[in-house]
């Protein structure tokens, strides 16, 4: 098994037209604010620097540098627990842009990005990073709880794969690894649900999809994502896990297993899911609900 061909269409956008396309959409009648006691404040888009992000918002002030210092410092955790260190300074700089209103927000995402709260965009010219952003719905006042560390850690992973688009269930399974305790049990019991039920990916399925799955199979997709993940970190950690990747890139899966885990796909693919039956065993009334509870956790591209 092999993933070679898991590049990526190049996207070029940028910041000004980003700017533009919001500005245009944005309803003169309410670019100022009254205010009880003066004259009405002009709301504008501001961007406010650290090292490392430019976060943007709309409004009648600069936010306070807070945001982009909390940023940094979870950039820095996410690099060191997943790759060992904290790379160079990020040029470009990541943009945190924080739209004022879903219909902004919407608009930038595109249809894909209607049931999340946050999304990460990694592009990519001759190879090298030209660009880095993350989409917040800032009418989401819990966005930097809820869905900041998971788009950050599509971000932060990119540095570490200079070449090619990371496979997916990786890329997912790693930014879930990133979501709370609760939200990543959640996708293990229904993954094994999934198992039990015979509705799951084939592990070689799920390791060759070539780029995301039909809307249909998302949530099976993003709880296998997140249930493969978990059991690779769990067995040798992040390391293993990229040594994994990085053989699985160059010589293919059947050798990347053998080598880093010493187990056959087939091996790995039958103690990987009875370990999820075992987990989907206890009975649990709260996973009728699929399609309503997988949307908030995924939280993003
Ligand atoms: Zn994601």
């Amino acid at each position: 098994m092999n993933f070679h061909h898991f590049r990526q269409a190049l996207h070029f956008f940028c910041l000004a037209g980003l700017l533009a396309v919001i500005l245009i959409g944005t309803n003169p009648a309410s670019a100022a604010k009254a205010s009880p006691s003066g004259p009405a404040e002009a709301v504008s888009w501001h961007i406010t620097e650290t090292d490392n992000f430019r976060v943007l918002n709309y409004g009648t002030r600069p936010l306070d540098r807070a945001i982009g210092q909390s940023c940094e410092r979870l950039r820095t955790r996410l690099a060191v627990q997943l790759l060992g260190k904290v790379s160079g300074s990020w040029k470009p700089k990541c943009d945190v842009v924080l739209h004022p209103s879903d219909a902004s927000y919407d608009r930038e995402v595109g249809a894909g990005g209607n049931s999340t709260i946050a999304s990460a965009l990694v592009d990519r010219l001759q190879s090298k990073i030209s660009l880095r952003r993350i989409d917040v719905r800032s009418t989401r006042v819990d966005w930097q709880q809820t869905s900041l560390a998971h788009e950050l850690t599509h971000v932060v992973l990119a540095d570490r794969f200079e070449f090619d688009v990371l496979p997916r269930w990786l890329d997912e399974g790693i930014a879930i690894m990133a979501d709370s305790a609760a939200k990543r049990k959640q996708h293990v019991l229904r993954a094994g649900r999934d198992v039990t039920q015979g509705t799951h990916f084939a592990l070689a399925e799920l390791l060759l999809l070539d780029g995301y799955p039909p809307p249909t199979r998302w949530g099976a997709f993003y709880d296998q994502s997140a249930a493969i993940v978990e059991f690779l970190v769990a067995q040798g950690g992040y390391q293993r896990l990229m040594e994994f990747v990085d053989l699985a890139c160059e010589r293919g899966y059947d050798h990347a297993f053998e080598e880093v885990y010493e187990t056959t796909p087939l091996e790995f693919e039958r103690r990987w899911l009875n370990s999820l039956k075992v987990r989907a065993r206890p009975a649990n009334p709260s996973l009728s609900a699929r399609s309503a509870a997988w949307m908030p956790a995924g939280s993003g591209g």
